[in-house]
């Protein structure tokens, strides 16, 4: 097999369909280089090699020597230049570049072929010492930290002892003698360190540098940004070596990164950052504050150092050029890395741009509106998890803010919460249910973990494509960067700021979209629900089948679910109702009643109030379908605990205490979720459920006579396992029904159905659906129950089982397709051959998962229902599975 593909110089060997195999930014590499764009030239070892030298035991084949000669030369006759000529040597970079983009994590190399002799050489041909030593210093300050894995400490430290001692504050004032003894210094920290001279062989330092980048893939953040964007282990990661191009030259040379569009807003205006006289990590490290790209950007700003657009105008054509070329070459928003070289452009990288929630809706429909890309690629371009975080309140214009400081948004919505200094605490705090803001200097990989814990981020430097800003606007949180007046001191955790002082647990708030930081927390406002994303969702809602419910019981949740497009309830959960105060005491009195007539005493009190829930939820339904589940959890639930709570009791029902405290011991049971609950509850005492179904069927006829919308009941049954049960249960309600109709002379049209929630009743879904006529699958419980995982302490082993691939994923969170779907499929097929057209829905939590509602969609349910917030989500999701 082939293992290095070359590009550059009017060769391609590959191209952007070969992302599995030459990685992202190799494929991108070879495309660009295709279509005639500058690309320095190069090669890619393939995905397919760092998965052999893993499999070998970290070796790497002799074959492969040849190869990358074979590669070298490439570039050789490309550049005209030699690897490892003294005279005028070639560099190159050496960088990772996996099938999906994992910014930061791995690692990369420059200006690699320096050694003491090629370093005159480079000098003399650039015709620049300072410039040939700053390189060369650069070289083995990479080097020694990633490939040798030496303390970058001690570099950083030699560094700010070579300034102090000559009086200067700034690296740009350091000449070539400095820069040469500094060489001197860096050499002798690796032989101290390392045991063995810095490596002067061009060939050797490749190899190293190679290994590093492919040992790289296995490094503890790639790991847990990889477990945090579902990413495979075992895709691995190419390599690319690639001719080095310089944007340190001089004053005529510069280095950038770019957007096609706004990657916050989605605004159609070229966004990006660029630094003259530089390297391009030092974009990216956020080490310099970078200058603004166009001129635009910088006014709006108002920043005084020139834009790209105003101090290199020619270059600047030439790079608008190429972003409208690589636009249209793409169809999508593209996220560039560029050098210019003494005037020269050179495209580094191109790669769909990571981009806010609100970008992709924007960019997904101007694409389609601009007729780059046709309505269902719009549909399909956004993340329906991502929706999450549009759906959220932001920041309440009109509210007071107290300002304390001003950064760079760069990643939209807003925060409030604790402030901490480090990534560990973020963790440690936001486990323990505290809000956090994660506070740094500035961020680096390693703070990933506590990124993701945190609601917001904010940092005290870095530009808007710092790690800080490319990772939080990947992970959806707010972030501030490059606040630049706060004043930082991680150990002592404080925070100065505007004279003010702030310490670890204060409160402080960020937007994201402006960047302001204000002490304090802020009032919200709820999101704006028309504008892109009323027309994606629409065109979403063009394309789907499925419908989409809502699990919603409260009045606030049906109408959160109505404005975000529910089309009914799917599951209305009554025991929710029953904890309001004032009717608590009547279902205790009911629980601990020992006779069929003291419940009923309780249950006469709980009707009206039963009643009222329904007619409140029927009213803002307005004649869509409403699924009301019956009493289902175990009745201890409910039961009193303090002496108070008690005397209630008592005093409700006349009762005396230590008679309610011995029955309250009697209803203990050693497993309630497989004890007395669902309908078992209402097999035993059925006048619980015969209250219910009584309500329900007031409230409809009330709500039909009075505003003229026929309510849709389906009362639904939980926990069934036989057929004889839903039987029993449906004779109480369709008696619940006949005697309300008979009583207001008013028929009301429903349904009785159960909930398929465990393996019993999924095998003998046939018999059931002779009675039941719908069937929603509670995944929640079917999950537990086929499983055999306690759905509520499966947390404690859970991430262990998916770490070691046992499920793909939680399987509460996205269903486990293989085993419970099978169950599901099952149950579907045997259901609608014994009813045909019988209606089949999903209520558990995977509703309103992208994943497991495609499944929903493959076995073509009528319906999923889930939570109000994820009912977009739902909505798009259904779209993607159907097209
Ligand atoms: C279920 O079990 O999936 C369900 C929706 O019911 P609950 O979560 O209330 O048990
Ligand atoms: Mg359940």
């Amino acid at each position: 097999a082939r293992y290095v593909f070359r590009f550059g110089g009017g060769v391609s060997d590959g191209g952007a369909g070969d992302r599995n195999l030459l990685g992202g930014k190799g494929a991108n590499l070879a495309e660009m280089a295709s279509i005639g764009l500058p690309v320095p030239p190069g090669f890619t070892i393939s995905t397919a090699m760092c998965s052999r030298y893993y499999a070998e035991g970290e070796q790497f084949p002799a074959s492969l020597r040849a190869e990358v000669a074979d590669g070298i030369a490439h570039i050789e006759a490309v550049t005209g230049k030699h690897f490892g000529d003294p005279a005028d040597p070639l560099l190159v970079s050496v960088r990772s570049g996996a099938r999906v983009s994992m910014p930061g994590m791995m690692d990369t190399v420059l200006n690699l072929g320096l050694n003491d002799e090629t370093v005159q050489g480079l000098a003399r041909a650039a015709g620049d010492e300072r410039f040939a030593w700053d390189s060369y210093r650069r070289f083995i300050q990479m080097y020694a930290d990633v490939v040798l894995e030496l303390d970058h400490g001690a570099f950083e430290e030699a560094l700010e002892i070579a300034k102090e001692d000559k009086g200067y504050t700034l690296d740009t004032e350091l000449g070539a003698e400095d820069w040469k003894a500094l060489v001197g210094h860096y050499k002798a920290l690796v032989e101290e360190q390392w045991g063995r001279p810095f490596p002067q062989q061009v060939e050797d330092q490749l190899w190293g540098a190679v290994g590093a980048v492919f040992g790289s893939w296995q490094s503890e953040r790639a790991k847990v940004y990889r477990r945090l964007n579902d990413i495979p282990g075992d895709w691995g990661t190419a390599v690319n070596v690639q001719a080095m191009v310089f944007g340190n030259m001089g004053d005529s040379s510069a280095t950038g990164v770019a957007f096609t569009r706004d990657p916050g807003t989605g605004e159609r205006a070229y966004y990006g950052e660029f630094l003259i006289n530089a390297q391009g990590e030092d974009v990216v490290a956020g080490i310099r504050t970078p200058q603004y790209l166009t001129r635009a950007a910088r006014e709006a700003a108002n920043a005084r150092a020139p834009s790209m657009e105003e101090a290199m105008p020619a270059v600047y054509g030439e790079l608008a050029r190429v972003f409208e070329t690589l636009e249209t070459h793409y169809r999508d928003m593209q996220d560039i890395e560029f050098t210019v070289e003494r005037g020269a452009l050179w495209m580094l990288q191109t790669r769909a741009g990571k981009r806010t929630a609100k970008a992709a809706l924007k960019i997904a429909v101007d694409m389609a509106q601009e007729g780059l890309i046709d309505r269902e690629t719009a549909v399909l371009r956004v993340d329906p998890l991502a929706l999450d975080q549009l759906l959220h309140p932001t920041l309440d214009p009109e509210a007071p803010r107290d300002v304390v400081a001003k950064g760079l948004p760069a990643s939209p919505g807003a925060a409030s919460g604790r402030i901490v200094f480090d990534a560990e605490t973020a963790e440690q705090r936001a486990n323990a249910g505290d809000n956090v803001i994660l506070v740094r200097i500035e961020t680096s990989p390693e703070d990933i973990h506590g990124m993701h814990a945190a609601r917001g981020i904010l940092t005290a430097r870095g530009g808007m494509t710092s790690h800080a800003a490319v990772v939080a606007r990947g992970m959806g949180r707010p972030c501030v960067s490059g606040a630049g007046s706060l004043a930082i001191d991680a150990k002592a955790r404080t925070l100065r700021v505007a004279g003010r002082s702030f310490k670890e647990g204060d409160i402080l708030t960020i937007d994201g979209a402006t960047g302001e930081v204000m002490a304090g927390e802020v009032a919200t406002v709820q999101p704006e629900l028309a504008g892109d994303f009323g027309t994606l969702m629409a065109w979403a809602d063009e394309k789907r089948r499925l419908a989409v419910r809502a699990n919603a019981e409260t009045p606030l949740d049906c109408r959160t679910a109505r404005e975000f497009g529910a089309e009914g309830i799917g599951l209305c959960r009554t025991e929710h109702m029953f904890f309001e105060a004032g009717r608590i005491t009547a279902v205790r009195q009911m629980i601990l009643s020992d006779s069929e007539k003291g419940r009923r005493a309780a249950l006469d009190r709980l009707l009206p109030e039963q009643r009222a829930d329904f007619v409140a939820i029927f009213e803002i339904m307005a004649g869509l379908p409403v699924t009301i589940r019956l009493l289902d959890p175990p009745l201890h639930e409910f039961l009193p605990h303090e002496d108070a709570e008690f005397e209630e009791v008592a005093a409700a029902s006349g009762v005396a205490i230590e008679k309610l405290r011995q029955r309250a011991a009697e209803l203990h049971e050693f497993n309630p979720m497989l004890g007395h609950r669902g309908c078992r509850l209402g097999v035993t005492y059925p006048e619980i459920y015969e209250m219910q179904a009584r309500a329900v069927f007031e409230a409809a006829v009330d709500v039909a006579r009075r505003t003229g919308d026929a309510p849709i009941p389906e009362i639904m049954v939980p926990l069934v396992a036989t057929r004889r049960e839903l039987e029993l249960m449906k004779a109480v309600i369709d008696a619940a029904a006949a005697a309300v109709f008979a009583e207001t002379g008013h028929t009301i049209t429903y349904l009785v159905g159960t909930m398929i929630e465990l393996p019993r009743a999924a095998l003998k879904a046939g018999e059931i659906a002779e009675i039941g006529e719908f069937f929603s699958f509670g995944t929640n419980d079917l999950t537990q129950t086929t499983l055999g995982v306690s759905r509520d302490d499966a947390g404690r082993f859970l991430a262990t089982y998916v770490e070691k691939g046992i499920y793909a994923k939680d399987p509460f969170v996205s269903l486990d397709v293989e085993g419970v779907g099978e169950l599901i499929e099952m149950a579907a097929t045997r259901g609608r051959a014994a009813r045909p057209g019988l209606k089949l829905g999903i209520c558990g939590e995977h509703g309103g998962d992208p994943a497991s509602i495609g499944f929903c969609e493959t076995i073509r349910l009528d319906y999923v229902s889930a939570s109000p917030y994820r009912v977009p989500i739902a909505r798009l999701a259904a779209a993607q599975a159907a097209l």
